[in-house]
């Protein structure tokens, strides 16, 4: 049988020479024969978070009670300050943690529209993530504005072409991911902020599958408005705080919709009206989630000891392990590559399709590997280089080919559940 050139032995080799590979260890690991490919999606946890989290939990909280906010009042800050350096080329004072991703995307769409009072349209690709199509539908049913969405291809993203036909002087706003949740697809950040900037419009990313294994360089490639995730590369739990960016230049010249105290210059002089402050941090609102923020300094001490540089081409050269693997052992099974062949234009995710997709997927995590499924018909691998072993992207693969050969996925129910 055909191992695309590459044998266990090969992998192995490769996780000999791998110059991160023992950041494996400073992760938990509770069941040594899973194969987690899920990254993407929810990141592992460090070993130092649950200590991290105790200290802040019994010590901060159960110890010093109220008297803790001087210590926790600034993290959201700080924390912003050490992902605007590391992970998204941004400079101090531009990003701020707080929030969601959805509310954060929905608090700059809202600021970016509302300093674009003539124009009428908000541009978009129709395969977008669901929240951020979500809630654009909603700012622009409720400010009555067009929503121009764009049709765009399923694994190659939305074509650079289609998007600067679609921008015209009555466009206030892109929302755009850096990586497409589905394919990985990965877009050129400045060629579609000048392409955008050309008629006068603004571009807000949303850079959740790229933070923390794409270089990101905010500053340099010209990007205004920028939200994302820090529970997926960036390891920082479920439901974690997201952060937000905004270019220093325009802090000043954007109010967002939701007028909170924590946005208030000032805070504490509990003034009459709401005056915000001049910063970053007029694009917080209320009192930050301290307990959840206290799982984001230890995984970005990793990240960081790691740097993004190294994470990068970790992840393409195992998005290529992925891919050969699959062309050569999956592809007579049915499957098909369903993300961008060019390792430069994909993110750290590869999706393939089957008809079965679905029930492959349930059948894989019985087998102990952990993908996850997308519609349509999509298998997600999403092998998070800081912590995942060529080794680990060979089991997985190997043990895919096994259970979709000897059709093990075909004894399980079609429908599926809630969580994908
Ligand atoms: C994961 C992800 C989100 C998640 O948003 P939440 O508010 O954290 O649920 C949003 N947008 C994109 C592009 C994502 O990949």
């Amino acid at each position: 049988m055909s191992d695309a050139g590459l044998t266990r032995a090969d992998a192995e080799a490769l996780d000999a020479a791998d110059p991160l590979a023992d950041f494996r260890d400073r992760f938990v690991v509770t069941d040594p024969d899973l194969r987690y490919l899920d990254g993407n999606s929810l990141g592992r946890l460090p070993v130092a978070t649950p200590d991290a989290v105790a200290a802040v939990v019994r010590e901060q909280w159960g110890d010093g009670l109220v008297r803790s906010w001087h210590t926790w009042i600034d993290w959201g800050v700080s924390l912003g300050d050490r992902l605007a350096e590391h992970v998204l080329g941004a400079r101090p004072g531009e990003v701020v943690v707080a929030d969601s991703t959805s509310v954060n995307l929905y608090k700059l769409a809202a600021a970016a529209l509302d300093a674009a009072p003539g124009r009428g349209v908000v541009v978009m690709d129709a395969e977008e993530f669901p929240t951020d199509r979500y809630v654009v539908q909603g700012l622009c049913r409720s400010r009555g504005l067009t929503l121009r969405t764009l049709p765009s291809d399923l694994d190659d993203g939305l074509s650079p072409g289609a998007l600067r036909a679609a921008l015209d002087d009555d466009v206030a706003l892109v929302v755009l991911s850096a990586v497409s949740y589905r394919s990985g697809a990965l877009q050129d950040l400045a060629a579609v902020t000048a392409a955008a900037a050309a008629v006068g419009a603004r571009v807000l990313w949303d850079v959740s599958h790229a933070a923390g294994v794409v270089p990101l360089d905010l500053a340099g490639s010209g990007a205004e408005l920028a939200v994302g995730c820090t529970y997926k590369y960036l390891n920082a739990g479920p439901g974690a705080p997201a952060f937000l960016y905004v270019r220093a230049d325009l802090q000043e010249r954007l109010r967002q919709p939701i007028q909170g105290w924590f946005g208030q210059r000032d805070q504490f002089a509990m003034g009459p009206d709401y005056d915000p402050l001049p910063g970053v941090e007029r694009f917080t609102v209320g009192t930050p989630p301290v307990v959840a923020l206290a799982a984001l300094g230890p995984a970005l001490d990793l990240v960081e000891a790691a740097g993004v540089a190294r994470l990068r081409e970790k992840a393409v050269r195992q998005g290529e392990l992925v891919v050969a693997l699959a062309d050569a052992w999956l592809a007579p099974l049915g499957f098909r590559p369903a993300s961008p062949r060019d390792p430069a234009r994909r993110g750290a995710h590869v999706s393939l399709a089957h008809p079965d997709a679905w029930r492959i997927c349930r059948a894989a995590i019985a087998a102990g590997v952990v993908a996850d499924y997308r519609e349509p018909s999509r298998l997600r691998l999403g092998p998070s280089p800081l912590y995942t072993r060529y080794t680990d992207v060979w089991d997985a693969l190997d043990r895919l080919r096994a259970l979709v050969s000897a059709g093990e996925h075909e004894l399980l129910p079609r429908d599926p559940s809630r969580v994908t």
